[in-house]
């Protein structure tokens, strides 16, 4: 075989595309290859101008390509598309583009297996495969390119819960639906320059840019999708209902870091869900605060439980008809910073959520036991010392073996302590609460209810426990000198306090007014900054013998 035999044949069957193209911008010569890639004919092929097979988008990027592979500017190779006859298109590598007297050889081979590929790889690397929706790769992508462009708009992390009554009801596949659900429901808000995505199995996240540049309307719109969100699913024709937290944080020019954007539209979400229903926070750099905060508080309780950091002080109790001491609430302080001390209102909520109540509370029996043992036998002083115990600690199994043990080992009498609980752990009403309650009150120990009125329990559900005393919340006495409510109030829940054989002690009398009014509606007993504030024990003991 001749040269030119093998090069003929190499030309007749290669399955890339050579042409020669002509200065009029007609094709002058194809090989096989093009009919069996694109379909057309030969002549098909050199009766319309070459331009007119390419691609609409693509036709002036390849003459300019065209140019500059010319000139000599570059050798790399270029991609195109070309139209077949059945109207699809085939990505074409250009490989080799030469000229010689007008004319232009090229070279050819067909990618467009190896596009697709590529294009089902990027569609897998940035999809949800069970929602089709964008995933967290593409969500990021996507943020970062928004910051980049200085945009207005908000970035949202919204994740859901209380799906156990649907998993329980329809089974597991029917949380499928719902997440498929809220992923049509999202992207139905999304306008072209915003983006829904899933990026955990219950969690997803939006970039909202809006159409127009009104700052003011993102809170709407935010919650416009919170709302949307909350409306019930329709499962198997039953209506379900889901908890939707989101967290929002606005885009604006100075937010241009997506670490930092993500961080702060991960708190607010955090803080949305210590909310026990559906719930929507805008991030505030407050909210931050309060975590690191948060943060400082549980590291330092770790240290002061450690080194017995805490006092306990002690605020009296009066009896309305005697004028006598016959009680005190313990209080605990902690002397942590110099300048102002640590309220328990906010550090014990912290020592709940942290897991620490229970080491901070044996801290507090031990230690109002041991006072309480100490007044009666070196003072004589025999008074009730209240103290608090929140609703985790009543109900922990070890709870009534360390009261017992403290009440035997400081050897003070089980009728002078009595426990104060919230109305919430009455509520919890779980087994081993109600328990306990009971035992204790075999021993002889007393039960109050502290801030008797801002929780839920009616009187009538008290009634199913031993109760001692209700402790009327500082709230009503406070409001009671202006308020007729308020005085209503008091008035029935004495009545009916008396009438189940309970006491009633009123917090929170600042003043003579309150001590006179609270004797004339038929309270027991006051506690206040009127009679005194919270005082450690030995100053206490001297107020209580000066007291009369
Ligand atoms: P609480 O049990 O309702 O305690 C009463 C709070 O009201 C105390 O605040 C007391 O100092 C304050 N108070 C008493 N009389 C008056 C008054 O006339 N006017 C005003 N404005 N306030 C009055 P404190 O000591 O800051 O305690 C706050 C809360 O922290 C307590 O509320 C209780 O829920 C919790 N707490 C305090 N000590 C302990 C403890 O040892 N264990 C547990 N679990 N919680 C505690
Ligand atoms: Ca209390
Ligand atoms: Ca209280």
């Amino acid at each position: 075989m001749s040269s030119n035999e093998i090069y003929e044949l190499f030309y007749n069957l290669s399955t890339d595309l050579m042409c020669i193209a002509g200065e009029d911008g007609y094709f002058k010569q194809l090989n096989p290859a093009w009919t069996r890639t694109l379909g057309w004919t030969n002549d098909e092929l050199l009766s319309e101008p070459l331009a007119s097979f390419i691609h609409p988008d693509d036709v002036e990027a390849t003459f300019i390509e065209v140019a500059r592979q010319l000139s000599g500017e570059t050798t790399e190779a270029f991609v195109n598309r070309y139209r077949c006859k059945d109207g699809s298109y085939r990505w074409l590598e250009w490989m080799t583009t030469s000229a010689s007297e007008g004319n232009l050889f090229a070279n050819a081979t067909d990618i467009t297996e190896r596009k697709n590929a590529e294009k089902k790889i990027h569609r897998l690397a940035y999809t949800d495969p069970d929602t089709g929706m964008p995933n967290e790769v593409a969500f990021l992508e996507h943020l970062k390119e928004t910051l980049n462009q200085n945009r207005y708009g908000f970035v949202a992390s919204i994740t859901l819960s209380e799906l156990g009554d649907v998993i329980g009801t329809f089974g597991l596949e029917a949380t499928d639906l719902i997440f498929y659900e809220v992923g049509e429901r999202l992207s139905n808000q999304m306008n072209d320059k915003s983006l829904a995505a899933r990026v955990g199995k219950r969690s997803f996240k939006i970039t909202y840019i809006p159409n127009d540049k009104n700052i003011n309307a993102l809170k709407g719109i935010a919650s416009k999708i919170f709302h949307i969100l909350q409306d019930p699913f329709d499962l198997m024709g039953a209506e379900v209902f889901i908890n939707v937290n989101m967290g929002v944080k606005e885009i604006n020019v100075e937010t241009s870091i997506v670490e930092t954007m993500i961080t702060d539209v991960e708190i607010a979400l955090y803080e949305a869900m210590k909310s026990a229903s559906s719930s929507l926070i805008f991030f505030q750099s407050s909210i931050k605060e309060g975590l690191i905060r948060n943060t400082q508080i549980v590291s330092w309780l770790h240290t002061s439980i450690e080194n017995n950091e805490f006092q306990l002080f002690f605020q009296p109790q009066v009896n309305l008809r005697t004028n006598k001491i016959v009680g005190c609430e313990a209080l605990i302080r902690w002397p942590k910073t110099t300048d102002k001390w640590i309220s328990p209102a906010e550090f014990i909520p912290i020592a709940e959520r942290a897991g620490l109540i229970g080491d901070i509370t044996r801290w507090t029996v031990v230690e109002g036991c041991r006072t309480a043992a100490f007044w009666a036998e070196k003072y004589k002083l025999n008074i009730r010392v209240g103290v608090n115990i929140s609703a985790e600690e009543l109900a922990s199994h070890g709870f009534l073996d360390y009261v017992s043990r403290y009440l035997e080992e400081t050897k003070m009498l089980p009728e002078s302590l009595e426990i104060e609980i919230t109305e919430t752990a009455l509520m919890k009403d779980t087994d081993v609460a109600s328990r306990n309650l009971e035992l204790l009150h075999d021993m002889g120990v007393s039960v109050a209810i502290d801030d008797f009125g801002t929780g839920q329990a009616s009187l009538a559900y008290i009634k199913n426990f031993q109760i001692d005393r209700l402790k009327i919340d500082q709230s009503f006495v406070k409001g009671a000198l202006q308020n007729k409510t308020d005085r209503a109030i008091i008035v029935s829940v004495v009545k009916l306090a008396h009438s189940l054989g309970m006491d009633v002690i009123a917090e929170g009398a600042e003043e003579k007014q309150h001590i006179d009014l609270l004797t004339s509606l038929g309270c027991d007993e006051v506690q206040g900054y009127y009679i005194a504030k919270p005082m450690p024990a030995d100053q206490f003991v001297e107020f209580a013998h000066a007291y009369s």
